[in-house]
């Protein structure tokens, strides 16, 4: 790898200077962490898996017209994206009941929503990342309202179509957690875009058939079998990161 100026280390990546104007480097860890960073540990190739699977979701994303960071692939664990502004809210849409919902209203996990809920959440780890409402994004300055609105329907947008592209290879989506960044072209001109990633990080994905956990819910609950739960993800979408360049096949449909 060549030296490059570090921009900024989160928990699960780091981010380094791009090799152009508007660019960055998003480097993918095998550090896990749950419960607000008070569970930590490793899990050995999940940088390599996720880079991976978030780069497949990206561009299966942009295919259907979702604007998002993503540049392209540049090795196992780094990808080239989009200098963005990151707007400081967590988005979160929920399919089926799990994690913090079900404790704050005792919902049983597994519980289906009687529709799909969007939560915002203050990007913030001193405070733990708490719920907020649109009335705290707007009136501390987090985002403006017509950005909301953009972040609410692109969210919808990308809930239906990973919705369906996961079912497409026996797996349910329960929720996920997205982020956004602001870009501006040339002309100074703002548009939110989808940044971030996608990925069992910060999605939760059960097996249709067993309501097995594919995610990192098997990290936060020590319940073994974590790399190759991901890896199984990957798998069952297509992809082998053992191979080459044309290594994305797509996914393989079930009956
Ligand atoms: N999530 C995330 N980062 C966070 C909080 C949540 O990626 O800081 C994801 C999490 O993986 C799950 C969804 O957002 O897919 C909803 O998480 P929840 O609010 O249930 O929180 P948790 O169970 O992690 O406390």
């Amino acid at each position: 790898m060549t030296r490059r100026r570090k921009i900024y280390e989160g928990k699960a990546k780091v981010l380094f200077e791009g090799p152009e104007p508007g660019t960055l480097v998003q480097y993918f860890k095998d550090d896990a962490t749950a419960f607000n960073n008070e569970k930590k540990g490793v899990i050995t190739g999940k940088g390599v898996l996720n880079n991976r699977i978030s780069e497949y979701l990206m561009l299966r994303l942009a295919e259907v017209g979702i604007p998002t960071h993503f540049v392209r692939r540049l090795n196992m664990r780094e990808q080239l994206v989009k200098e963005v502004e990151i707007v400081p809210v967590e988005v979160v849409v929920r399919n089926i009941a799990a994690g913090s919902i079900c404790k704050r209203f005792n919902i049983e996990e597994g519980t289906a929503l009687p529709r799909s809920i969007v939560e915002y959440y203050y990007k913030n780890d001193e405070l733990g990342d708490p719920l907020i409402s649109e009335e705290h994004i707007t009136a501390f300055g987090w985002a403006a309202p017509p950005e909301i609105d953009d972040m609410l329907s692109l969210s919808l947008r990308i809930n239906d179509f990973l919705t369906g592209l996961f079912l497409g290879v026996g797996l349910r989506l329960i929720d996920f957690k997205l982020e956004y960044g602001r870009l501006y072209d040339e002309n100074d001109q703002m548009r939110i875009v989808l940044a971030d990633e996608i990925t069992p990080d910060g999605c939760r994905l059960w097996d249709v058939e067993t309501n097995e956990k594919m995610d990192k819910d098997r990290f936060r609950r020590d319940m073994g079998g974590v790399a190759e739960a991901y890896q199984e993800v990957a798998r069952r979408l297509g992809i082998t990161p053992e191979s080459g360049q044309q290594d994305i096949k797509g996914p393989s449909t079930i009956q």
